[in-house]
């Protein structure tokens, strides 16, 4: 599809937000919190729900890398909460530090199994290569359980299973090579040099996915990646049990509740497992019905709370989660950015002015409307709008 032309171009920013160097938004500012493993103890998630409600506005958003954030935090008190994490060995040592660790590791790694070993050794391996100079947006994906549950997690280098081996992927291919446990991060760092040598970051950006589209991938690249599992939904998994958050938000007061159960795993799905729980009933602030038209729609912050936002979003897609046909998305974005779902959706209502919306079939925020834009009123009038003519 080409670009949508009703709505303006958002800023992109070439590097990600961390603790250390928060973003400026609309509520103030966004306070990214990197948990190591993606894991935080009872006392962990604990401490970072007062910092949220002692120096930020309440609300936490869990990222689609599967990172906390505090929002609403001012310049004034950001010091306490780098103290804060800082006590609860939740902050790196510097900027460089905070923004290499990019690792997105499957919510469902065992001490000592494969992904779990990969990801320690290519942390390591990736703050020791200093000459490696990659985008600052540059992330690896590990996610060697049975079959893969990433592959639609945004990354350049992914560690996936494909029957008996361990595969290395440069993103969007569909073949890997394989390696061991004990070779995956001299492979991995190797494929990144890979992708600087063959010109994927000129002038300090690019993605993997970029260079393999007009590029194949280096020549030990031949072993197809296997079939992916499908995204799991809120309920019992063998190693505890997920609990969607509405939009990806909660309230620091619910956070803590959660926390009072068990350890918290950060998955990229807006949804938090619950270490070791199972059968939850009753849970404040989380979605635990996996038929809950909430859970088909994707809404990213939006107006007020972000400054590039043409419209408030949340409403909208609350709204409109009950009429979104079964088994599709419908993706509400603030702007053609499309934070909240950067790949394609069935359904996308893109803001072009604070009341109105472009709607777009199967693409992206950033593609072409197929009909003339629309007000939010009269989408809520008439939700069949949203699938007519398709
Ligand atoms: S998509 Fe939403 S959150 Fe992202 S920049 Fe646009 S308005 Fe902001």
């Amino acid at each position: 599809m080409s670009s949508n032309r009703s709505a303006p171009s958002p800023k992109v920013y070439g590097w990600c937000p961390g603790a250390l160097r928060p973003m400026v938004s609309g509520d103030g500012l966004v306070v990214r919190i990197r948990a190591p493993l993606g894991r935080l103890s009872q006392a962990q998630a604990t401490a970072i729900a007062d910092l949220s409600r002692q120096y930020g506005n309440g609300l936490i958003d869990l990222s689609a890398r599967a990172n906390l954030q505090l929002r609403g935090v001012s310049p004034e008190t950001h010091g306490s909460v780098i103290a804060g994490l800082q006590e609860l060995g939740l902050l790196d040592q510097d900027v460089w530090r905070e923004s290499r660790r990019n690792i997105l590791l499957t919510p469902f790694w065992q001490e000592g199994d494969v992904s779990h070993r990969i990801a320690r050794s290519l942390e390591g391996a990736l703050l020791a290569a200093k000459d490696l100079l990659l985008p600052g947006k540059f992330g690896f994906v590990v996610d060697t359980g049975v079959k893969p549950l990433l592959p639609n997690c945004a990354a350049d280098i992914r560690f996936e299973r494909s029957g008996p081996d361990i595969l290395l992927i440069a993103d969007g291919t569909q073949v890997g090579c394989p390696v061991t446990v004990d070779t995956a991060e001299e492979a991995a760092l190797d494929l990144a040099r890979w992708f600087l040598e063959q010109g994927g970051a000129p002038k300090g950006r690019g993605r993997m996915q970029a260079l393999t589209a007009r590029r194949a991938p280096p020549p030990a690249h031949e072993v197809p990646r296997c079939t992916s599992a499908p995204q799991p939904g809120p309920g019992n998994t063998a190693s505890g049990q997920l609990v969607a958050l509405e939009f990806g938000q909660i309230t620091a007061k619910a956070f803590a509740s959660l926390a009072e159960i068990a350890p918290l795993r950060l998955t990229p799905w807006r949804m938090l497992l619950m270490e070791g729980a199972r059968d939850l009933t009753t849970l404040p602030g989380v979605i635990l019905d996996a038929t809950d038209p909430r859970l088909q729609v994707r809404a990213c912050t939006g107006a007020p709370g972000c400054l590039q936002a043409l419209s408030d979003t949340r409403d909208l897609a609350r709204d409109l989660a009950p009429h979104v046909p079964e088994g599709q998305i419908l993706h509400v974005s603030g702007c053609a950015k499309g934070c909240a779902h950067p790949g394609p959706a069935p359904l996308t209502l893109t803001a072009t002015s604070s009341d109105t919306f472009d709607l777009i079939h199967h693409g992206r925020a950033s593609d072409q409307p197929v009909k003339e834009t629309q007000s939010a009123s009269a989408l809520r009038a008439a939700p069949q709008i949203l699938t007519k003519g398709r």
